[in-house]
Order: structure tokens, then C-alpha cells, then sequence
């Protein structure tokens, strides 16, 4: 049996989601009979609990422990947290120090792409077009003045806090009275805050993905939210939400879906991710593309796209996960 240990919620903003993310992979992972799943939810403190209240430790000697002591050997860890001290890498770090293989990035590659001015940064170094942008590490005068003047040159921007997801902290600004605010909500959530140009722009998605060593990018898929906003908390989670996706998204010519994916593929090489990523872009009216953002751990709610845009493009998620699990622990490989 291989022990893997799923590790949910966690100490950010997008705790619920992460538990909707963990239903998917629990799912997912029910039928293989050589992984026995251990699902623990992890609170804002760091403490973690099973679905009976039990509370363990972790990691010292690859094992978890309970209360009364019991101990449960870990041989593989799915940290399905979004956010912090997931997708942030701190979790992983943990990991490596103790040597246990876990599924996704590692804490150097998580660390870039959760902070998105650093990802940002990495794109322009690697000259793949991005969103327009600043970035303010103060809430001083002088740092406000940068923010105006973007907002008089770009007519609207975004301002994003810089380490968060799921639209948390992500403000669209076209009023210079509401900018202030903006910018002052998001530096409670981040320690930097980013200034982007709003695009009027389709939004599209690509899942990016190792299955048995192949790098593989699917095709696009596209998100639409609502015409009188952008694709908020609420159009991604809500049951009320009006955002529409597909799969794949209609329209492209061949030199964009080139582009697309050479640049999808050079991401995901360039800043050393690993095992699974939803990169997102922007196409304009005008037909320009840039790079949104890489998710390294990316949403697998029921609404969410990376699941789905791999099963469109013929790979089972189960498959595809049980085989990292038995790839990653040989030694316990088909044993009971
Ligand atoms: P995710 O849930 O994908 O991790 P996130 O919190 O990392 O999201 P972004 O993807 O950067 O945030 O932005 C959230 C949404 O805000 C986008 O999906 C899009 O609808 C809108 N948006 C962000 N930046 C821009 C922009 N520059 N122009 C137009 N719309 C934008
Ligand atoms: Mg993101
Ligand atoms: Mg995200
Ligand atoms: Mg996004």
C-alpha cells in the first residue's frame, strides 16, 4: 500500500476551495486499491484534523501521529492547498526536508508563480509577453502618484494583491477616487501590490501537465464571465455564478494556438515546474496574446477547467495521478 496524504484548506483565503479541490482528487482516488488516502484538513494555524476531529502531527520521521501517539507512515503527500502554505511552497519545503515525494511544484518554482509581480518579472526576462504593468511596495505618496498616473494612462487597471488567487485582493479600477481603497484592501492581503492595464480581452486557459514524462499543453480552453464584470470569487465558485466555460476555445488561428503553446511549454521548463499547472492568457480584440498567470496548484472544483481540459485531451485524471503516486514511491510500487 502506498500512504498518501492528502492535505487540505490551509491557512489563506482560499481554504473552501482547496476542501472542493480535495473532494476531486478523494474522488479521483477512490478505485486504486494500492493507495491508501489519509484526508486531513489543515487550519489557519497549521493544526490538522481528520473528518472524526482527530488532531496529528507531522513530519519528523515520515510519519503523522496522533493524539494518543498512533502512527501513520507517510509515503506520498498531496498538498491540495491553494494559496498559502500550499501553492506558496512553504508546505513543500517541510517536505523536502524530510524526504517525502509529494505531487506538484517544488518551494522555489511555488514561490515565483504565487507571487505575481516575481512571475511577471520572470516573463519579461524570458520575453514572453505580459500585461502592462507597475507594482507598489508602499502605501507612501509617492507610490499612490505611480498608481494615478497608470490609472490616467490605461483608463482602467487592475490592482492585485500580489500573492493571492481565486480573485482575492484583484480590483478593477476605473474611478480615481476608488483607487485609494483599492490599493489600501490589497495591501492587507499582500505585502506588494501589483498595477495592471485592463485589457478588453478573451480569457483563455491552458492545462500543463507531465503524464508518464511527456510535457504536454492542451489546447485552450476560454472562461467568460459576465459582461458588467470580470471573472470574480463569485463567477468561479458561486452556484449563482454566470461565468460560462469551454473546454476549447473557438476562433484561433494556427500561428495563436502555435504561440500559445510554445509558450505554455517554455513557462512551465523555464520556471521549473513540476507535475501540473493552469496557465492563463489574454487575447485582445486586436489579436494580441500575453500571459496572465501560472497557477501551479490549480483549481479542481466542479466548475474548474485544468481537470477537464485533460480529460478533453484523452488523459484520465486518475490514471494520470495514480501513476505520479506509483512512479514516485517504486519501492511500495504494485505491493500490497
Ligand atoms: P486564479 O483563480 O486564476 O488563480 P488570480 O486570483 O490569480 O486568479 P488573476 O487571474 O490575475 O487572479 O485575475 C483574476 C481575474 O481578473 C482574471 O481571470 C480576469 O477576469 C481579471 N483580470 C485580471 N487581470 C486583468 C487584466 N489585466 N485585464 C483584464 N482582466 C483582468
Ligand atoms: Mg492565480
Ligand atoms: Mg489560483
Ligand atoms: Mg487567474
Amino acid at each position: 500500500m502506498i500512504n498518501t496524504l492528502l492535505i487540505c484548506g490551509g491557512g489563506g483565503s482560499e481554504h473552501q476551495v482547496s476542501l472542493r479541490t480535495a473532494d476531486f482528487i478523494e474522488d479521483q482516488l477512490a478505485k486504486a486499491d494500492d493507495i491508501a488516502l489519509k484526508r486531513v484538513e489543515m487550519d489557519s494555524s497549521g493544526c490538522l484534523t481528520d473528518k472524526q476531529g482527530r488532531v496529528y502531527h507531522i513530519f519528523y520521521d515520515r510519519k503523522i501521529r496522533d493524539e494518543n501517539d498512533n502512527a501513520w507512515d507517510v509515503d506520498y503527500v498531496i498538498p491540495a492547498i491553494h494559496g498559502y502554505p500550499g501553492e506558496t511552497g512553504d508546505l513543500q519545503s517541510q517536505l523536502e526536508m524530510f524526504g517525502i515525494p509529494y505531487f506538484g511544484s517544488a518551494p522555489e518554482a511555488s514561490k515565483t508563480c504565487f507571487n505575481k509581480i516575481k512571475t511577471k518579472m520572470w516573463l519579461s526576462a524570458l520575453g514572453i509577453d505580459n500585461t502592462p504593468y507597475l507594482f507598489l511596495h508602499s502605501l507612501e505618496e509617492k507610490e499612490l502618484e505611480k498608481a494615478h498616473a497608470a490609472l490616467e494612462k490605461w483608463e482602467a487597471i487592475f490592482v492585485k494583491a500580489s500573492n493571492q488567487g481565486s480573485s482575492v485582493g484583484c480590483f478593477k479600477v476605473t474611478r480615481k477616487e476608488e483607487l485609494a481603497a483599492a490599493i489600501e484592501k490589497a495591501f492587507t492581503l499582500s505585502p506588494y501590490v501589483l498595477i495592471e492595464k485592463a485589457l478588453v480581452a478573451r480569457e483563455l486557459e491552458v492545462a500543463v501537465y507531465t503524464f508518464e514524462e511527456e510535457l504536454i499543453a492542451t489546447l485552450p480552453g476560454e472562461v467568460r464571465a459576465p459582461s458588467d464584470t470580470f471573472y470574480t470569487y463569485k463567477e468561479k465558485y458561486a452556484a449563482a455564478s454566470r461565468a460560462e466555460t469551454f473546454i476549447e476555445a473557438e476562433g484561433l488561428n494556427e500561428e495563436q494556438l502555435a504561440w500559445i503553446h510554445e509558450v505554455s511549454v517554455r513557462a512551465f521548463k523555464a520556471l521549473k515546474l513540476k507535475d501540473l499547472s493552469r496557465i492563463d492568457f489574454f487575447l485582445t480584440e486586436q489579436g494580441e496574446l500575453y500571459l496572465n498567470e501560472v497557477n501551479t496548484f490549480p483549481g479542481m472544483t466542479p466548475k474548474s477547467m485544468f481537470p477537464k481540459m485533460m480529460e478533453n485531451h484523452g488523459h484520465n485524471f486518475a490514471e494520470y495521478l495514480t501513476g505520479l503516486i506509483r512512479t514516485a514511491v517504486p519501492e511500495k510500487n504494485g505491493k500490497p
